[in-house]
């Protein structure tokens, strides 16, 4: 099964990348036992941007775990690229992880001390990259998020979103199929939570990264081109967004509109 998940090709744009069946997830035993998910059906196609919103409590960070391979559902499947992931091993999950996946975090979860090009290239030393591979991947990733020249400097020498763009770029350095963003603007200004948002809506529609992202901000679920609601463990409510903000939002709008946060 591991060969499988190495040699595991990325689907192409539409095709099927997530499927949940029927997945509960229960917390403790007996009279303390808590049905965090409670039979959650979904499918999510390489290519869509999907905004996960619900009240607090509803579910959303434990599907969000459950795809992240991070957690194990307790009864259902999951299915990755049509590969069984609950039945996966420990180590066979982390595998998956490393090879098809990145996050983001609303608290950044960058080295403190490190510079940001060393937080970038580290999954790559992960994945037993060389030095040279490493630096070139991860100047490039950086780069790519708005960083170049930035390389050198630690989180506190960051704004925070500066920090989150590095991230960005930790996140996306290894090319993962899908990004999962765990409230990604929760830290930030209206003006920043927008650069980060049309940076997100930038790898999706530019690079093909699938993006499943947690918010509770609408206005930032409306970059999404899909919005699921979870409610009490269950998904209430999955339509798509007709009119997703894109990447040149801001550069649309007149300079007056774009000045401050
Ligand atoms: P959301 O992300 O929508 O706020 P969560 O998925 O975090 O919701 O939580 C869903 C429910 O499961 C909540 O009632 C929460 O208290 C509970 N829960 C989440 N994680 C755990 C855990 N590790 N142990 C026990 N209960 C948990």
């Amino acid at each position: 099964m591991s060969t499988a998940i190495e040699r595991a090709t990325r689907p192409a744009a539409g095709e099927p990348l997530i499927r949940l069946r029927g997945v509960t997830k229960m917390y403790g035993s007996g009279q303390a036992a808590l049905m965090a998910l409670r039979g959650v059906d979904i499918d999510i196609n390489a290519g869509e941007f999907v905004a996960i919103m619900g009240p607090s409590g509803s579910g959303k960070s434990t599907a969000m775990n459950i795809i992240g391979c991070l957690d194990t559902p307790t009864a259902g499947e999951y299915l990755f690229q049509g590969m069984h992931v609950e039945q996966l091993s420990r180590d066979q999950r982390a595998l998956l992880r490393r090879r098809y996946l990145g996050f983001v975090f609303q608290g950044f979860n960058l080295l403190a001390r490190t510079s940001a090009q060393e937080n970038v290239e580290l999954p790559l030393l992960y994945r037993g990259e060389s030095a040279a591979a490493r630096h070139a991947l991860a100047s490039r990733a950086l780069a790519s998020v708005g960083l170049a020249g930035w390389e050198h400097h630690t989180p506190a020498e960051l704004s925070g979103g500066q920090q989150q763009r590095v991230a960005i770029a930790r996140a996306i350095v290894t090319e993962p199929a899908v990004l999962l963003a765990d409230e990604p603007t929760g830290n930030l200004d209206t003006q920043r939570s927008r650069e980060i948002m049309e940076l997100l809506s930038r790898l999706n529609i530019d690079h093909g990264i699938t993006v499943l992202m947690v918010t509770h901000e609408h206005d930032m679920a409306m970059y999404a081109k899909r919005l699921v609601h979870f409610v009490d463990g269950m998904l209430d409510s999955d339509v798509g967004n007709p009119h997703p903000l894109g990447p040149d939002f801001l550069a649309a709008l007149p300079p007056a509109a774009t000045g401050g946060p």
